[in-house]
């Protein structure tokens, strides 16, 4: 008979006991905020004892972290099987910048997903070229075809799966496999799906990221990022990123683990509401398309079904026939929703994006405009009834 401590323990157990160290939270259930710079120590001797580079879970400087950042690096690295282990930054950006700096150096070229979020490409674009590192686009449905890409120059592959605003699925699996075989670091935004729904180390990747400014902190109060790297990649990272001077508040940090608890319920619940609501819009009449990877129009779908253990609540919608003034419209006399940019949090989102503006090595040839809705935690028969309020403005907006 096997123990009950052998059993797998479901995702809504693991939030809620990752990184809670006893020895971080001296007897209180959560790791209190601990603000700190300078540590004082009992001597020299004691002072000389705590520098250099091993400072890993010790109090050394502030920049280095107190028990309320461990906690929840800790926790993220828990939540990825595989993982060495986890650095925090002050944006996802911020993540983004740290992990493709750790591997990279000039002379060397990257390969980046066409269908990456905007400020990752800027960041490749901008300060990675100014380094000299120069950058492939490549398809996001290119699979195991990435293999003819790589040059003998490239160093890493960066993916982002599904892809921001027009959600392709990426053959992680595939490229992983391509780039191990020829010594080349796989990068992952990892955003969208989290480790719940995408472990991506046990799928091949070398550096997740996450914008835990997103499901996270699922507040839309917090700024923050992380990099969980799989066993052997951490050094490298936590140089770089010490060099950089990366260190993330412990305010926020606690605002992480205090959203990370509840996470597995929310995602359950952005899960229902959106598929619900990408299932509905499907059958309207303005709607042209719904890119949603749960849904068999979607990119990747395939790839979807083999390797995710569920969807999340932001997806996007393609209009029909659409006008500028007819998709204002829409969005306008919204009640539920907010315009603005992020998503995550517990309130639904809509916005207009224009993602053809954003490819270089594709094209999205898509009839129509284009909004995306981020699905909050509401009564899914309000966002509903909302959005059908909207496409009747729609109509009468093209009439
Ligand atoms: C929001 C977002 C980021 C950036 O995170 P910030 O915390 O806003 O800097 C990175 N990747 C994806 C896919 C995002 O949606």
């Amino acid at each position: 008979m096997s123990k009950e401590s052998d059993r797998p323990v479901g995702d809504a157990t693991r939030v809620v006991s990752a990184g809670r160290r006893p020895e971080w939270t001296q007897g209180i259930v959560s790791a209190p905020v601990w603000r700190a710079s300078t540590i004082l120590y009992d001597s020299v001797a004691d002072l000389r004892a705590a520098g250099g580079r091993d400072t890993h879970h010790r109090l050394f400087y502030g920049r280095r972290g107190t028990p309320t950042q461990w906690s929840l690096a800790d926790a993220l690295t828990e939540l990825e099987p595989g993982a060495e282990a986890t650095f925090l930054y002050p944006s996802g950006v911020a993540a983004i910048a740290a992990a493709l700096l750790s591997v990279l150096s000039p002379g060397d070229e990257l390969l980046l997903v066409d269908s990456a979020y905007d400020p990752t490409r800027s960041m490749a674009t901008g300060l990675l070229k100014r380094m000299g590192i120069t950058t492939r686009f490549y398809d996001p449905m290119i699979g195991a075809g990435i293999a003819d890409l790589i040059g003998e120059k490239t160093r890493a592959i960066f993916m982002e799966s599904p892809g921001s605003l027009t959600f392709e699925v990426q053959d992680v699996p595939a490229i992983a496999a391509a780039a191990k075989a020829r010594g080349i670091v796989t990068l992952l935004d990892n955003t969208w799906a989290t480790p719940l729904f995408f472990p991506a180390i046990q799928h091949g990747i070398d550096l997740s990221i996450l914008a835990c400014t997103k499901y996270i902190v699922g507040h839309s109060d917090v700024m923050l990022g992380s990099v969980t790297a799989a066993q052997g990649h951490f050094a490298k990272l936590r140089d770089t990123s010490f060099q950089l001077g990366q260190t993330a508040s412990p305010d926020d940090c606690w605002l992480g683990s205090r959203g990370l608890r509840t996470m597995a319920i929310r995602l359950a619940q952005h899960q229902s509401s959106a598929l619900r609501i990408a299932l509905w819009l499907d059958e309207r009449p303005e709607v042209a398309a719904v890119l949603h990877p749960a849904l068999p129009g979607c990119p990747g779908h395939d790839v979807f079904r083999r390797d995710f253990n569920g969807s999340t609540g932001l997806f996007s919608f393609v209009l029909k026939d659409a006008t500028e003034a007819a998709r204002a419209a829409l969005i306008d006399g919204l009640e539920h929703f907010g315009i603005g940019y992020s998503w995550g949090g517990f309130e639904s989102l809509a916005l207009p994006i224009d993602p053809a503006r954003y490819r270089t090595a594709t094209s999205r040839d898509d009839a129509g405009l284009m909004v995306r809705l981020q699905i909050g935690i509401e009564d899914p028969d309000d966002l509903i009834a909302d959005l059908a309020a909207g496409l009747e403005r729609f109509r009468a907006a093209l009439a």
